[in-house]
């Protein structure tokens, strides 16, 4: 299944398309163009490949949750290893990817936005390696609130700017790159950090990510002996599902499940669900395209809310959207106590530590393994690793202990 043929380029069904103002037509066209004959260029790939291999430790691995799969009774349980990654994630595919586009291109300077500061990390990450400039843009309410994440990026060489215009959040970020890049594109790309935005960054950031699932999909023949009945990610943008998808769109017995953010329920401002049952997501154009956006009648864009800051966001990729119309894909949505409860289990049975975001596509995963025979079997694909989340589970798990060392650190005396 080839969802990149479409009659009309950039079109997924009714969704995608590149709406965008006039000043970027040019450059928008030009990186179309370079993408696409870098695709045409076996070398490119080849190129791209060696250098996951070198700098980023991949392929990464395919690990059996024995002890898990034994514990529930119900189907093999086996997970992709993206946590293994450079930098924790898969975000270091797609941007180390868009790096090599850049050199390409001949420019020498990369921008970017960023919420909770994943993917500004990612990008000062391939800038410092490539040698490029780099500027990331966050909302000020961001800045404060992932301190860590700032730091690291100004460490790494990047110049972070925060942005005190509206909310102060991701959207207000997005604007002022927006406004930078229409200054600077001669010799400046934005890094979409996900399968969203104006074509062509939907079908470019799959191709990069596209190495997820070209890894999975011999690696767990060989493992399991047998394609995997359901493949299971978590939907933020969609990178990294869009990236284990591809593995296996073309077999139908493969049934893709796409895991959004519930939040604390599915009512309205709770929830980041645009393609899952119960949602109240409509068709709309904002950000560059059309997809499912959460909004109300008027088109104004509905406040959202995730445990996992990575899939707490207002849109979703258009080819997504696509595959749920067609019923390629089926979307789910896992509650903040759901993912909070699949963790500890991963952790205590596995010894794994999964992101928040991750920790969504366990919470369908486990569910649905527990009604599965035992000779079934499901991938669950692990998009990163959990160090970064340490504050936001220790709170939801409520640890004594630790409130108590956050007390010291902080000179607090007890009372
Ligand atoms: C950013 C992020 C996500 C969400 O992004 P997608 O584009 O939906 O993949 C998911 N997991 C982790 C660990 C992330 O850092």
């Amino acid at each position: 299944m080839d969802v990149f043929n479409f009659d009309k380029k950039g079109y997924y069904g009714q969704y995608g398309g590149a709406f965008i103002p006039e000043v970027l037509k040019t450059t928008i066209d030009e990186l179309t163009a370079w993408f696409e004959k870098a695709k045409a260029d076996p070398s490119f790939w080849v190129a791209y490949v060696d250098l996951l291999h070198e700098y980023c430790g991949r392929p990464t691995p395919v690990t059996h949750l024995q002890n898990l799969s034994h514990k529930i009774g119900g189907a093999q349980i086996y997970v992709k290893r993206e946590d293994l990654n450079h930098t924790g994630a898969h975000k270091a595919n797609n941007v180390m990817g868009q790096g090599l586009l850049v050199k390409r291109m001949g420019k020498t300077r990369v921008i970017a936005e960023t919420g909770a500061g994943q993917h500004g990390v990612a990008t000062a990450t391939m800038a410092a390696r490539f040698g490029f400039d780099c500027t990331i843009y966050m909302g000020d309410v961001d800045v404060h609130r992932q301190r860590p994440n700032v730091f690291w990026m100004e460490q790494l060489g990047a110049t972070v700017v925060p942005v005190k215009t509206g909310q102060q959040t991701l959207k207000d970020a997005i604007s002022d790159a927006l406004r930078d890049w229409a200054h600077s594109m001669d010799t400046t790309h934005y890094v979409m950090g996900t399968v969203c935005g104006p074509h062509p960054f939907p079908e470019m950031v799959s191709y990069f990510q596209s190495i997820i699932g070209l890894e999975a999909l011999p690696t767990i023949k060989r493992m399991a002996g047998k394609l995997p009945d359901r493949v299971y990610a978590c939907v933020g943008g969609g990178s990294n599902a869009m990236g284990v998808f591809q593995g296996f769109l073309d077999y139908d017995s493969v049934e893709l499940i796409g895991v959004e953010a519930g939040g604390s329920g599915m009512g309205i401002g709770q929830h980041a669900a645009r393609l899952a049952k119960g949602t109240t997501a409509s068709a709309g154009v904002a950000q560059g395209y059309k997809t499912a956006f959460l909004q109300d009648d008027e088109g104004q864009m509905l406040e959202t809310k995730s445990v996992a800051a990575g899939l707490d966001y207002i849109g979703v990729s258009p080819i997504l959207a696509h595959l749920a119309e067609i019923g390629r894909v089926r979307f789910e949505a896992a509650t903040d106590t759901e993912v909070v409860e699949a963790l500890k289990m991963v952790m205590q049975y596995e010894g794994i530590i999964p992101a928040l975001e991750s920790a969504h596509a366990f919470v369908q995963g486990l569910k649905e393994a527990a009604d599965m025979k035992k000779d079934e079997v499901i991938l669950i694909n692990q998009s990163g690793r959990g160090d970064k989340d340490i504050f936001t589970v220790a709170e939801a798990i409520g640890d004594p202990a630790w409130d108590q060392f956050l007390r010291e650190k902080a000179g607090v005396k007890d009372a």
